[in-house]
């Protein structure tokens, strides 16, 4: 069977998935298609629609039907500017707005569901067809690309994903109170959800290769991806 001429990378949050593959895509000439960025615009339909967080947080398999109900009235799409990732809800721009702790709480939980999931899927199994992709999330390398030509698996340390995630919150918001042991706490939470959904559970595919970006800058790692990605010819 012919593979897809793309590259897959899933892993936990925080592992450097977006850093790299942007870089990555820049240096090929690819587009890079954000996935976790379509889970948070679905998430800020779902808040909009007045879905509170408490309400579907622990519902890992997925069973939520309030917020199932809101899906047949989101429309998420995406556009691409100069190679760089637009996201649109229901003809409105909400990349801006979409890295903010509550939407990624919220994309994790509306995530478990296999409708909201299914939709997401078939809409980047579409732009991989017309396109040579980079793409990144927690099920790119088993559901969405299962014949993509290079899958990676990036994964780090907590206290490592952590501290990068301090660090670009601090640079964003100099005031904030949060704490490097809150946020270890919160991603150590949505990895377990993310882990032990019934509905395509973050896994490393098998024929993915393992990547540990811990100790490695992001040229580190872009090139060792380039290496793998020139291997595959
Ligand atoms: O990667 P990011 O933090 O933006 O993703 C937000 C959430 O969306 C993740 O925690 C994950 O639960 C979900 N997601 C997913 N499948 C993807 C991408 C993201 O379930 N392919």
């Amino acid at each position: 069977m012919n593979k897809t001429n793309a590259i897959a990378i899933d892993g936990p949050a925080g592992a450097g998935k977006s850093t790299i593959a942007k870089s990555l895509a820049k240096e090929l000439g690819f587009i890079y298609v954000d996935t976790g960025a379509m889970y948070r615009a679905l998430a800020i339909h779902m808040l909009r629609g007045g879905i509170r967080l408490e309400e579907i947080r622990n519902a890992t398999d997925g069973n939520m039907p309030a917020a199932e109900a809101l899906l047949p009235s989101a429309d998420v799409s995406l556009q691409f500017e100069d190679g760089v990732q637009q996201v649109f809800l229901n003809g409105e721009n909400v990349t801006a707005i979409l890295r903010t702790q509550e939407t990624g709480d919220m994309a994790s939980a509306v995530s478990t569901n296999e409708k909201v999931r299914a939709r997401m899927v078939e809409l980047q199994q579409a732009i991989a067809r017309d396109n040579s992709v980079i793409m990144d999330g927690r099920d790119i390398g088993t559901v969405v690309l299962p014949d993509a030509k290079l899958k990676i698996y990036l994964t780090a340390t907590v206290e490592e994903r952590a501290r990068r995630r301090y660090l670009e919150l601090k640079e964003k918001e100099p005031d904030t109170e949060v704490t490097v042991e809150e946020i270890a706490k919160e991603i150590e939470e949505r990895d377990h959800r993310d882990m032990t959904r019934t509905h395509s559970p973050l896994r490393k595919a098998d024929d993915a290769i393992e990547l540990d970006s811990s100790e490695l800058s992001i040229r580190e790692v872009t090139a060792r991806v380039l290496e793998l990605w020139e291997q595959k010819g």
